[in-house]
């Protein structure tokens, strides 16, 4: 062969082998918001060894995933989120992958060559810079103050920045993990979990039972555990331990309760992480770790119905789970309505009715929001193209419940109960959409009676923006007396009559929403010094009582404000008090310096968040 002809061969050649190593981008799937291919090769089971960098902020790691290639394609699509890939393997030879370019919100999609008979795959990566997942915390952000802590919230689509993965919730997954954390931590994860340190910081988990991918969840830091019972128990920082487990001592009980209306508990033990002060959320139903925020820790018990809710899930969601975010409210709305019946063996219906009108309080808020017409106001809503978390509105959650309860009225509770507790048997491990469940609901609640179906308004509850006229509103009893008490207030200012010594949180909250404002600050001061709201530990008063301070203007109250704003990091109180505070001219001021010191605290989402609300 002369070099002459070789020239032409060459070229060929490398087509050749240029076509053979071609790989087609990842395609984006604005329906389920992934770039995964799950539905023609999907993952079973992963295999995560990690180590935790605190020092670079970053977490390294290698995925190996099991898949099953159901429709024999020729690559396998990942989500990735701003993560460093660094080589990729598929049954252990190193191959050569196409990752598209980043998608605001949604991240890249990660496409590998696979031959039909691979079954393996396996990543090394790190996360990147602005890893959506992960909240790092110096150690001044702890509790104890000692160590840097980490941790993780993965719902809704933020999984794909701790790890590569088919980031769908309709895809379930078992996991181990081998997990490196600096000496004289602990690191727990939403699997089975050590319930002591070890020296040199290495810990194994396991999920076997499987779970979708938002449900993967890791913490680590300065962390101890104490047993309430045998299967149950507190993760937490030292200095909170004995608080947590004397808080939260009834878990057992709420156990039981939930049982009785769910059926078993299918996940063996059931503990929950208080997180530090900045955890941005109030809880997150990671299986058989909640994580939750220290600010439900009242000193009185007032504030655990949030760990009932939690716990419900490990019916409807964790077991029974939407199948898109489009169908949040099967997970939320039977959440929240399990989380009520849960209290009400708990704590008596006269109590628990409070919980449902703060309830309805919160939803008719959101009406007022976006508009009783708005389309995000009905239960099954359309997110294609949005982020999941556009449709994360007290809407799911009060609307669902109201709409569930409205079913169990309707029907009775004995066979709403029987209909519930077989809901959650059949469907136990599956992905659940409105339809399927709405079959269900027709075979199973109505025994096919259509009129039923009819008579309730099902199809308006689920799929018609704003509220039923057949939902079921009862003013508390313990209501009453407080709006009493506070009519009395706001005419003739504080009086020897106001007794409120037997309030609950509730209680306040009722008192503090519906009382006429602005209050003359000659008001504010007698409710301050009569009953010390400003710098009080319950979260819940404070913020309705800090609101009420700017609405006001109640200067005495904002340096605690400006205290509480920086140290506490959930969402569902700081947005409401920079939105109140923007109101006013003096208030964006106020907002702006607030934020700019605080900011650093606030998990990267919350900050984005508020960040935004501040400029608009
Ligand atoms: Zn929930």
């Amino acid at each position: 062969m002369s070099f002459k002809n070789f020239l032409p061969l060459l070229s060929l050649l490398l087509a050749a082998c240029n076509s053979q190593t071609k790989i087609e981008p990842a395609i984006f799937n604005a329906d389920m918001q992934t770039f995964s291919n799950y539905e023609s090769v999907h993952t079973k089971h992963l295999q995560w060894d990690a180590e935790i960098d605190f020092t670079n902020k970053k977490v390294k790691g290698i995925a190996t995933w099991s898949f099953e290639n159901t429709k024999q394609v020729k690559q396998i699509c990942f989500d990735s989120y701003a993560l460093q890939i660094k080589k990729i393997t598929v049954q252990g030879k190193e191959v050569k992958y196409h990752e598209t370019e980043l998608k605001t919100n949604f991240g890249s999609g990660l496409s590998i060559p696979i031959e039909l008979t691979d079954t393996i795959v396996s990543i090394e990566y790190e996360t990147g810079e602005n890893a959506i997942a992960l909240q790092w915390l110096s150690p001044e952000q702890t509790a104890g103050k000692k160590m840097p802590y980490l941790f993780t919230q993965c719902e809704s689509i933020h999984a794909r920045s701790l790890m590569p993965c088919q980031d769908i919730p309709a895809n379930r997954i078992t996991y181990n993990a081998k997990v490196k954390v600096p000496s004289g931590m602990m690191a727990v994860m939403s699997a089975r979990n050590p319930t002591e340190k070890n020296a040199e910081g290495r810990y194994s988990f396991e999920m076997e039972i499987p779970v979708p991918t938002y449900l993967i969840a890791l913490a680590a830091g300065d962390i101890l555990y104490k047993a309430i019972d045998e299967r149950c128990g507190v993760y937490t920082e030292p200095s909170m331990l004995e608080k947590a487990a004397t808080e939260l001592s009834d878990i057992p009980n709420m156990m039981k309760a939930a049982e009785e209306l769910g059926g078993p508990y299918r996940w063996g033990k059931y503990d929950v992480l208080i997180a530090p002060p900045s955890f941005p959320i109030g809880g997150m139903e990671n299986p058989r770790l909640t994580f939750a925020t220290p600010t439900i820790i009242a000193g009185d018990k007032s504030l655990v119905s949030l760990i009932a809710h939690e716990m419900a899930h490990s019916w409807s969601g964790n077991l029974v789970t939407n199948a898109t975010w489009n169908d949040l409210w099967l997970n939320e709305g039977f959440t929240t309505y399990f989380e009520r019946r849960i209290m009400e063996k708990i704590s008596g219906v006269e109590y628990n009715d409070m919980l449902w009108e703060l309830g309805y309080q919160d939803m008719q808020s959101d009406f007022d929001a976006l508009g009783i017409t708005h389309e995000d106001t009905r239960l099954r809503i359309e997110l294609k193209g949005r982020h999941p978390e556009e449709g994360f509105s007290n809407i799911p959650y009060e609307k669902g419940a109201v709409f569930i309860r409205m079913l169990e009225e309707g029907v009775g509770r004995k066979k709403f109960d029987a209909y519930l507790s077989k809901y959650f048997q059949t469907n136990a491990f599956k992905p659940m959409t409105t339809e399927k469940c709405l079959a269900f609901m027709d075979e199973h609640l109505f025994d096919g009676d259509k009129t039923l179906n009819e008579k309730l308004k099902v199809h308006q509850w689920v799929f018609e923006p704003g509220l039923p006229d057949n939902c079921i509103h009862k003013l508390p009893v313990r209501f009453t007396q407080v709006d009493i008490t506070r009519k009395q207030f706001e005419k003739d200012g504080l009086t020897q009559k106001m007794v409120v010594s037997n309030w609950t949180t509730h209680e306040w909250l009722q008192f503090l929403r519906k009382i006429q404002h602005p209050l003359s600050t000659e008001k504010m001061k007698s409710l301050d010094d009569a009953f010390h709201l400003t710098g009080i530990g319950n979260s819940e008063i404070a913020d309705e009582w800090y609101k009420l301070a700017i609405s006001s203007n109640y200067e005495a109250a904002f340096p605690e404000m400006e205290k509480f704003l920086a140290s506490v990091g959930r969402k569902k109180f700081l947005e409401p008090l920079y939105a109140e505070m923007m109101k006013t001219p003096s208030g964006k001021k106020m907002a702006a310096k607030i934020f700019e010191q605080s900011k650093q605290n606030y998990h990267p989402q919350t900050a984005k968040k508020i960040g935004k609300m501040l400029q608009g």
